[in-house]
Parts: structure tokens; sequence; C-alpha cells
């Protein structure tokens, strides 16, 4: 591209953007230049993109995978069923909560590794001697149980659904299949409305959760531990319809709708990454819709939350495991 598909700017040799095809705060690494200028980078990067970072960068954490911009403090709070927290650093290692009282009245609290916690209140006892001639404070500390905890996102206390999606969420998958879209090469006319929504001139009515049970309708073979970001593209040049499907470590599943007057040419391409080993995968993306489908598109993504929900309950059983690993 010689210019920004966003805005149309031509690329002059200093506003042309290193863009990541899939968010690098998720765990995406194939990065492009010429999709994007500075300018709309920028805008995107601290508009739709921040809200799906907040949505999903602890499991990013999480799971352990790298990304450029390292969190140094890393404080994922987990939530059990009996509303008890958890909190997990960098690495899934169990932090306890240690809060100080100082005799002003005023509470610090902090989180420490398990493993450094001894070591730390002692140091800590000796700093508040030290500062204010005392010899014993209260200290409290919640340890890690062995209950079954959700994950929280950096947006809310809420568990699971409520926290996540939302318009701005889906305009940042969006851009996430357009991105994909032009750098395979492919005519900008076809996703002028995608653009759109992503840059906020239209609502979004065009991508939905989409998930069907795996009895019915396999969609891709996942493995048994695979976690994995996904992204297929298919242009149907007899049904008129072009649309993408996205996973997010295989549990923010969307379907897109890019354009339901399609004549461009057929395609089927698909992307994938592993997010333990950062390569690249082969993968089969067996999803063939009509444009009747698309019709009650918003339908069918609701028809299915025990799916979603088992599909994100199976990430929270991975992290559980390395969990124990550790
Ligand atoms: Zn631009």
């Amino acid at each position: 591209m010689d210019s920004c598909y966003s805005c149309g700017v031509r690329f002059d040799g200093t506003n042309n953007s290193l863009e990541h095809i899939i968010n690098n705060s998720i765990g995406g690494r194939w990065k492009s230049r010429g999709l994007l200028c500075v300018a709309c980078n920028n805008l995107f990067g601290s508009g739709i993109d921040q809200v799906l970072n907040d949505q999903l960068e602890n499991f990013t954490d999480l799971l352990g995978i790298s990304r450029q911009r390292e969190r140094k403090d890393i404080a994922v709070p987990m939530k059990s069923p009996e509303g008890d927290f958890k909190i997990v650093g960098k690495g899934l290692k169990p932090h306890s909560k240690l809060t100080t009282i100082l005799p002003d009245g005023k509470k610090i609290t902090e989180y420490v590794e398990d493993a450094q916690f001894k070591e730390f209140i002692e140091q800590k006892k000796a700093q508040l001697k030290k500062k204010y001639s005392i010899s014993s404070e209260r200290f409290y500390e919640e340890k890690p149980g062995g209950k079954y905890y959700k994950i929280q996102n950096s947006l809310s206390n809420e568990e699971f659904d409520i926290g996540f999606g939302g318009e701005d969420f889906f305009r940042s998958v969006i851009k996430i299949a357009v991105n994909f879209y032009i750098k395979l090469g492919y005519e900008i006319e076809w996703v002028q409305l995608a653009i759109s929504v992503m840059r906020k001139e239209a609502e979004n009515e065009m991508a939905y959760f989409f998930y069907v049970r795996p009895e019915r309708y396999e969609i891709h073979n996942l493995g048994e531990n695979e976690v994995s970001h996904i992204i297929h593209l298919r242009g149907d040049k007899s049904k008129r319809v072009l649309y993408a499907y996205v996973e997010l470590f295989n549990m923010q599943n969307v379907l897109i709708r890019l354009n339901s007057d399609y004549h461009g040419p057929d395609i089927n391409k698909t992307y994938a990454i592993d997010l333990k080993t950062g390569e690249v995968m082969q993968k089969d993306v067996n999803i063939i819709l009509g444009r009747h489908h698309f019709e009650i598109l918003h339908l069918i993504g609701r028809d299915n939350m025990k799916e979603k929900e088992a599909r994100y309950r199976r990430v929270e059983k991975l992290i559980e495991k390395m969990q124990l690993r550790e």
C-alpha cells in the first residue's frame, strides 16, 4: 500500500507505521508497514485497541506469553464463586496480599510473591521500626486457597461475560480482520464499511460473538493444550459474501460480515499463531456460511452461551494447570 488504508494519507517515509496484525498486547507478533499511518495507529492504539487490551491482557500474562511492552508489576485478581480473591503475578506465581497499617491509620497494600513473603515481612518490620520507632505492626495476609477462581479483566470486578465485549472491543477485532485482508493485498473497496466501523463513523452491525457446539460442527481441530489466535478470511463470489472469523485465545470467537454484496475474488486464507511457542501454525478452518446465516448472525451468537463459557473455562483450566506446575 502507498497510503494509509484508514484515512488515505499517502506514505511519505515519515508517517508509515509498524502495525501489528494482531495486537501485540495479546501476543500478536506479525507486524507490517504499509497499512496504517502513524496518526491512525496512535488513534486506534489509545482507543479501540486499548479496550481490547484491558479486557484480555491479563490472559497474556497469566499464560506467560511474551510481548514487546512487558508489564512490570503484574497482579491479576482472580475471584472464587464464594467471592474470595486471589492475586497471581507474573509467571503465575501466587502473590499474597499484605496490608500494613501505619501509626496514622493509613493502609498500604502490597502484593508479594509467596516464596518471598516471610522475608518481605521481616524487611517491612525493620523498615517500620526504623521509620516510626515502633516494634510491631499488624499485618494481614491472604493466602491462595485451592478453590476455583475466575480470572478478572482489568476493567471491572465482574465475572466472565459482563466485562467482555462491547462496541469498541468488536471494532478492535474488526481491525484485526481488516489488517489481515489488506496485508494480503486485496481491494480496499470491499472493506470500506468495516473501516468506517473501526473509525467509529458507523455502528457495528457486522461483528458478533460466534460459538457452535463442537458435536454439531467443528470449525477447526483444537489441540488439547492449544492456545492460539486465529484469523480466517473467506470471500465467496457466488454467494456474494466476504467474511472473517477471529478466535482470540480460542475463547473470544467473533464472526465478522465484512461485505454482503461482495464481487471480489474467492478467498480462503487462514493465519494462526501458537501462543506458547510464538510459531505460525497450520490450520484448516471449516466455516462455510451463506447469505441467510448473516441475516441471523446476531441471534446465532446469543444461542451458544454454553459453548462460549466452555471455551472460557478451558483457558482458565490451562492457566490453573500452569499454576500447579509452579
Ligand atoms: Zn491514517
